[in-house]
């Protein structure tokens, strides 16, 4: 369906059952990494500031309903009914799928401490979910291309970044023509804390 113009920004009128199937098509038939991001009313008035930043979610693969604002704009906007794809429960579900197709999956984002304790959780939540490899969110710029190519090494399918918006975002735009085995990226920002609580 058509994707809906909602205060200058997008969003995809995709539900969770529908987000989910778009992503195992992005993974089981893409050819390239696809961006997952998540659309709420701090991006509405940050995002169109910032003319790369509108760009990239322009050009977002799939842009989910993640906060009840869009809902809601998006009924007095243009009558359409969504329901909330929050960007936390997507990633579990993508996490379920991942585990259920073997899709691996690398962690990229948030403090080491936060990044190790959340993998473990999902890995206890998914026992069959193959986390590939992770890295926290402080790696320095020139170390850039080798982590760039762990992520290649891993043949990780599944990057959850979680840097923060619009960090995760910029970082999409710079490497995703430098991931080889990639086919989903979905920006979670600070998802890893909530996670590792
Ligand atoms: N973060 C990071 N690298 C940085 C700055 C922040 O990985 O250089 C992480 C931080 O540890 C936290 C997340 O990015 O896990 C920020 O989450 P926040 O809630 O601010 O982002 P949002 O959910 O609002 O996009």
């Amino acid at each position: 369906e058509r994707r809906l113009e909602i205060l200058k920004l997008w969003v995809d009128p995709v539900d969770m059952a529908g987000a989910l199937m778009t992503v195992e098509r992005f993974v089981d038939h893409g050819e390239r990494p696809h961006s997952v991001f998540a659309v709420n009313p701090e991006k509405n008035f940050s995002v169109p500031r910032d003319p790369d930043l509108h760009e990239q979610f322009k050009n977002a693969d799939l842009l989910i309903p993640d906060g009840i604002g869009v809902v809601l704009a998006a009924r007095l906007l243009h009558r359409a009914r969504l329901s909330r794809v929050p960007g936390v429960e997507l990633m579990g579900e993508i996490c379920r799928l991942s585990a259920a197709k073997g899709y691996r999956v690398f962690l990229y984002g948030a403090q080491e401490e936060v990044s190790a304790k959340a993998a473990e959780l999902l890995g206890r939540r998914h026992p069959a979910l193959q986390i590939v490899g992770r890295a926290n969110g402080f790696v320095p710029e020139h170390e850039m291309p080798a982590l760039v190519a762990r992520i290649n090494a891993s043949g990780a399918q599944v990057l959850f970044l979680a840097l923060g918006s619009p960090r995760q975002e910029r970082w999409f735009a710079q490497h995703a023509g430098e991931l080889t085995s990639v086919r989903v990226c979905q920006g979670i920002g600070g998802t890893l804390d909530t996670i590792a609580g």
